[in-house]
Formats: structure tokens, C-alpha cells, sequence
């Protein structure tokens, strides 16, 4: 893994195509929206679903494809738990190495086992193209990138300052990613009950993104 932002800079937001959504403006500024990327995993995708449970707390979870298929009823626990889930590809494909027609077919496959119209490009990684052939043939789809990188998936920090990235950074309406995944759960298991905590002493809602 190369250099990274754990704050998405507003000058890159403002770069980038308009259709892709970094943040949420909500009316009463007080709802922020944990997202999980590559489950579902057994062990990972249940401990972040126990924990949003105690916190009285949602979240999105965006999905891969072929994850789905190995792991049906985690999957089915997030939706039964009353958290949303989001389309992440069927095999993690990187868009900007990917032929336009690959990586489409590739949503498609996973849109089979993922019933959601949120999109999250693997890697931050999409050509406009891409995302103009999306927009296309699902035109109800949303392009969710984020706000805050944990970083749960980067072995050289430590749990603490995984959770560090996202409450120092943390504000309404941010999109949070952290990953249900085999090499990120021993940060994200620490650094997700530290975030939820800290929105409930600060009264925050978190929520699933809207659909
Ligand atoms: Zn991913």
C-alpha cells in the first residue's frame, strides 16, 4: 500500500467528477456514516455487526461479489441487523487497470448477489468512463467514496492510532471507512468500539448511508 489520505483534501473532492459523493450535508448536522469494506467475513462482519447493535448504531457495508457467495448468511445478518449494504465489485477489481467492459460485467455479476443501488469503486479507483457507462445502466446508482480513511488496513500503525485518524478528523456527515477483512480486523477491532463510543458520548447518529 502507497501514500494515502486519512482526510480526504477538499481540493481533490472539488477535482473529481461531481457524480462521486465524499460526504453527507444532512439538515440537522448531526448523523455520521461508518462504512465496512471487502466482507462479508465470519469473523470480522460479526464482530462490526455486535458492536453497531450495542451502540444503537447502523452502518453500510460495501460488499465483494464473491465474498457474498462464500459467506450468505453473515451476509444476511447485516440485513437482518437493519444495516444497508453497498455493491464493491465481485472480485475487488481495480478500475483503472481494468477494461471498461470487465470491470462492468464484474458489477453486474456481484449486483446478482448484492439487491443495492450504492457503489463503492475497489482502491478509490474508477475511470470516468467507467462511471459514465454505471451511471448508464443504473441510473438510480450513487458513487460512494468517503471522508475519513481509517487506515485499519495499513500494518504499520497501530490500533491506536487507527482509531486517532478518524476522531481526530471526525465531523457530521462524514463518511467513514474502516474494512471487515482478515488483515485489518486486529485495528478495526479496536478502533470501531473507540468510535462508536465517542459518538454516543457526543451525541451523533450513525447511520446507514441513504439508499
Ligand atoms: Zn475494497
Amino acid at each position: 500500500m502507497g501514500a494515502y489520505w486519512v482526510k480526504t483534501p477538499h481540493w481533490l473532492k472539488r477535482l473529481l467528477p461531481n457524480e462521486l459523493i465524499w460526504d453527507i450535508k444532512n439538515e440537522n448536522h448531526n448523523t455520521v456514516y461508518i462504512t465496512f469494506d471487502d466482507g462479508p467475513h465470519p469473523l470480522a462482519t460479526k464482530f462490526a455487526i455486535e458492536q453497531l447493535e450495542h451502540y444503537d448504531a447502523h452502518a453500510t457495508f460495501f460488499c465483494v461479489g464473491e465474498n457474498v457467495s462464500k459467506y450468505p448468511e453473515v451476509y444476511q445478518q447485516i440485513l437482518d441487523k437493519g444495516n444497508n449494504t453497498g455493491n464493491h465489485t465481485y472480485n475487488h477489481l481495480n478500475g483503472w487497470k481494468t477494461p471498461n467492459h470487465v470491470y462492468i460485467n464484474n458489477i453486474d455479476k456481484a449486483s446478482k448477489f448484492i439487491k443495492s443501488n450504492l457503489f463503492r469503486p475497489p482502491y478509490g479507483r474508477i475511470k470516468l468512463s467507467q462511471l459514465r457507462k454505471l451511471k448508464h445502466n443504473y441510473p438510480e446508482i450513487k458513487i460512494c467514496m468517503w471522508d475519513i480513511l481509517s487506515g485499519d488496513f495499513d500494518n504499520k500503525i497501530t490500533p491506536q492510532q487507527c482509531a486517532e485518524n478518524v476522531l481526530q478528523n471526525l465531523k457530521p456527515g462524514s463518511i467513514i471507512i474502516f474494512h471487515d477483512s482478515e488483515k485489518s480486523f486486529e485495528r478495526m477491532k479496536y478502533a470501531l468500539p473507540q468510535v462508536l463510543e465517542y459518538c454516543k458520548v457526543n451525541g451523533l447518529k450513525m447511520s446507514s448511508l441513504p439508499s
